[in-house]
């Protein structure tokens, strides 16, 4: 299922913008114990390395999950500005 989800990530077309459309606020992070966002954001962003949570916000598909999933709110959370971002495409 993972290798079908990859598959269908690298269909999608990216135009970064280097000015984030989503900022976490890291200092609730490590009092998070489920960390949520890591299992739930399908295109990787966040992850775990060393104990320390990393995000990076240049794969992501603009789904807003880790906004909802988030129980301490700290995730900052916007669409990035018209023409950058994430590019669907069917195929
Ligand atoms: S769910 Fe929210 S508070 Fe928990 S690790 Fe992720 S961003 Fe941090
Ligand atoms: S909006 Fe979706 S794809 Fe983007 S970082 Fe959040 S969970 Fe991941």
């Amino acid at each position: 299922m993972r290798d079908d989800l990859e598959n269908k990530l690298g269909l999608l077309k990216y135009r970064f913008d280097e000015e984030a459309h989503i900022v976490v606020d890291k200092e609730e992070c490590s009092s998070c114990e489920s960390k949520p966002c890591i299992p739930s954001c399908p295109a990787g962003c966040f992850k775990l390395e060393d104990g320390e949570l990393t995000f990076q916000y240049e794969d992501c598909i603009e789904c807003g999950t880790c906004k909802i999933i988030c129980p301490y709110d700290v995730v900052d959370w916007s669409y990035p500005r018209g023409g950058f971002g994430v590019v669907f495409r069917h195929g």
